[in-house]
């Protein structure tokens, strides 16, 4: 359990005073809410957020908890109704849509809007009013409108954002970018503390239960530079391990838990990421589907993948370790084709959508490294990392075998989860470096926490070619400008992740040509 604040008696005589409820007709039918409040603390102090845009609209997200690190967040046992304004303008004097929206207690008091009616590729402002208190405001640019010719889109692609490893200064950068969608692969929230603590947050200890990983997600959310990055641009975030626990797969945890309480606690977990998160998969209670595609105008069809839910256990690694080992190669249930990182539904999803993609590009954003990644053990024999698409080679050959038979040429994929910048071409054949390139990876380094070791990295490339560039020691994100001749892709980095006043530089420029698979390097 978090440690308690301490008990404030005069603001819980203040909430019980105000628990007079009015009845007021919503949905159809009359909900006992609670009366516009008069706060004493702001309601508004885990920001507001944008994701899932849509040509005409996107998902707009706050959450009432004027106390976010109580279990209640310090709200009453009763729904909340909080009304939304989307306007033009800055100045919310031009509105373009509002209305009002529930939070419900059972949801901790969070509010998901799907905001319709937009118009497409525009630049969007919106806030949230409750009682006397009014949040800060966020913008947010809708898609393009499908199938239409774009002249450029603007990604932002970044993960493992471990809160003790780091200040946000990434965050700070990045909302003062200009974005027309962040993209974030998972390691939102570290559901344990390793390494070396440069802040803390509020509890130590493994996170078990709902309260738990709801208090988790409440500290990050009161970082102020992610908050400023939530509220300067729309979100399309997808969850990997530790939103749950370090190198989950399926329902099986590393730890050596029970299966029913990983389960439990699994549910928990995906339960307040959802709460917290400005995705459309929230709107509906129990629904736990992330995966899912946006058309960026005729430019792009980017899937969005969930390799964590589905997954196979990693194969030949004991499960009570509390992480995924390094495995021999030739480990045979390696390679068993009946194992899959996805789930056999959303292999075929994913396939399915990449066959009925007119789109110029097909950009795939999942959590790990797609390409192989060899390394040498301490006995010398060759070794592959269990947890990544290395475990799964299966689904992998699948993938790039549909790719090359569809002759789809600009598939780009984007990955996080190793703590390094990696730019790799996905080859027809590993094993012949001639072999044709089909598809190109980026994969993003993390944004604050702890990379690996650079020596054991720079000697492991020689073992493997199709990686064309490879490096941990920076701490950043990734930049792609997409326009219909091609993708420049800028490595951000930090110089320091360590100090909240990291300035930020481009460590490498890579180039896909339209119609060429695999990234060129170009100086920045
Ligand atoms: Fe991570
Ligand atoms: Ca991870």
């Amino acid at each position: 359990m978090p440690r308690q604040p301490p008990f404030d008696p005069v603001r819980r005589r203040w909430l019980r005073g105000a628990v007079a409820v009015t009845a007021l007709a919503c949905a159809g039918r009359p909900q006992r809410l609670l009366a516009p409040p008069s706060w004493s603390d702001d309601p508004f102090r885990l920001g507001v957020a944008s994701g899932d845009p849509a040509p005409d609209g996107a998902v707009l997200w706050t959450r009432l908890a004027p106390q976010p690190l109580w279990p209640d967040g310090g709200m009453p046992p009763a729904p909340v109704a909080v009304h939304w304004e989307v306007a033009e303008d800055a100045a919310f004097a031009r509105i373009a849509r509002r209305g009002t929206a529930l939070a419900r207690p059972e949801r901790a008091h969070a509010v998901h809007v799907a905001v319709a009616g937009l118009a497409p590729r525009r630049e969007y402002h919106y806030r949230f009013l409750c009682g006397e208190a009014v949040s800060r405001s966020g913008r947010l640019r809708t898609l393009p409108p499908p199938h239409l010719p774009l002249d450029a889109f603007r990604l932002a692609v970044a993960s493992c954002q471990h809160y003790e490893h780091g200040w946000f200064a990434a965050h700070r950068h990045l909302a003062a970018g200009d974005h027309d969608l962040v993209l974030h692969l998972g390691d939102y929230v570290y559901e344990g503390s390793f390494g070396e603590r440069v802040r803390r947050h509020e509890q130590d200890g493994p996170l078990r239960s709902l309260a738990d990983y709801r208090a988790r997600h409440a500290w990050y959310k009161l970082d102020p530079d992610l908050q400023a990055a939530h509220a300067a641009a729309a979100w399309a975030p997808i969850w990997d391990d530790h939103e749950v626990a370090n190198d989950y797969a399926g329902e099986e945890a590393m730890d050596g838990e029970d299966p029913a309480l990983f389960r439990a606690r699994r549910a928990a977990a995906y339960r307040a990421w959802l709460e917290h998160m400005p995705v459309r998969a929230a709107l509906a209670d129990g629904n736990t589907r992330i995966h899912r595609r946006f058309a960026l105008g005729a430019l792009a069809d980017l899937h969005l993948l969930d390799d964590r839910q589905y997954r196979a256990p990693q194969a030949c690694a004991p499960r009570d370790r509390g992480y995924a080992p390094d495995i021999d190669p030739a480990c045979a249930e390696r390679t068993d084709p009946a194992r899959s990182l996805l789930g056999a539904a959303q292999e075929s999803w994913l396939h399915g959508g990449l066959a009925a993609s007119s789109a110029r590009w097909n950009l795939i954003a999942q959590q790990t490294l797609i390409a192989p990644f060899q390394t040498r053990g301490e006995d010398g024999r060759a070794q592959v990392w269990s947890d990544a698409w290395d475990g799964y080679p299966a689904t992998r050959e699948r993938l790039l075998r549909h790719i090359a038979a569809l002759r789809l040429p600009n598939v780009v994929s984007f990955g996080g989860d190793v703590h390094a910048f990696h730019v790799c071409d996905l080859k027809a054949d590993f094993a012949d470096p001639a072999s044709a390139t089909v598809a190109t990876e980026f994969v993003t380094s993390s944004l604050t926490t702890d990379d690996g070791d650079y020596a054991a990295l720079q000697a492991a490339l020689p073992l493997n070619p199709h990686v064309r560039y490879a490096d941990c020691r920076s701490r950043g994100w990734i930049e792609a400008r997409l326009t219909p001749q091609r993708m420049d892709v800028h490595l951000r980095a930090l110089d320091d992740a360590r100090t909240p006043d990291a300035q930020v530089f481009t460590l490498r420029q890579f180039t896909v040509e339209d119609g060429s698979a695999g990234a060129q390097s170009s100086h920045a």
